[in-house]
């Protein structure tokens, strides 16, 4: 059974490598963006208030994101692995994720940070916002992301790395290479039971 922490900018792959590492270790990816746009497109009450904040840019309340993610890790059968993306965003979340996961021998078995360069990361942005038409993948929104990503999520990186589980990883190889390397990392500490 394998849980890891997939933490890196928007736009570095998250989503892409997430489903394949999902696939290969037959654990759920869960991705909270799409947790949250779930909710915004049913019209939920959650839905709806977390959509200001995201079509802004900016981190969504954690009161509202650990109901999405708890929701999911506790909701039906409990899960035991998963591949997250998107959560923890902010070192409350990391510290209240960690304390939660502690309690029930659910913590992280590795962390992997995915590393891309901002002009690349605005420019991978900026295609997908042409092909998909999120609503916060326009320039301005992005560039805002990217800030917040720095002052809020970057700090997770030496949360982890402090702790043992932080391993870093280059995003800017071919897709099957960043998985590649990233098996590397994981298959070492994926229990095959
Ligand atoms: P990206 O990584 O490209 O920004 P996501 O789909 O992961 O895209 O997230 C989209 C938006 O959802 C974020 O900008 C933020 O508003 C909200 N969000 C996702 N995860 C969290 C989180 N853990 N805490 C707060 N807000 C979140």
């Amino acid at each position: 059974m394998l849980r890891a922490l997939l933490l890196a900018p928007p736009g570095a792959g998250k989503g892409t490598q997430g489903e394949r590492l999902a696939g290969i270790y037959g654990v759920p990816h869960l991705a909270t963006g799409d947790l949250l746009r779930r909710h915004v497109a049913e019209g939920t009450p959650l839905g709806q208030e977390a959509k200001q904040y995201m079509d802004r840019g900016e981190l969504v309340p954690d009161k509202l994101v650990n109901s999405v993610i708890l929701q999911r890790l506790t909701g039906g059968k409990p899960l035991r692995g998963f591949i997250l993306d998107g959560y923890p965003r902010s070192l409350r979340q990391a510290q209240d994720s960690y304390d939660w996961g502690l309690a029930r021998g659910l913590t992280f078995h590795k962390v992997i940070s995915l590393a891309v360069d901002e002009d690349e990361l605005v420019q991978r942005l900026l295609e997908r916002g042409r092909r998909s038409g999120r609503s916060d993948d326009n320039e301005e929104t992005i560039r805002h992301r990217l800030r917040v990503y720095d002052e809020n999520t970057r700090p997770l990186l030496d949360f982890y790395r402090q702790r043992g589980i932080l391993a870093e990883v280059d995003g800017t190889v071919t897709v099957d290479e960043v998985t590649d390397r990233i098996r590397a990392v994981l298959d070492p500490v994926a229990d095959w039971d």
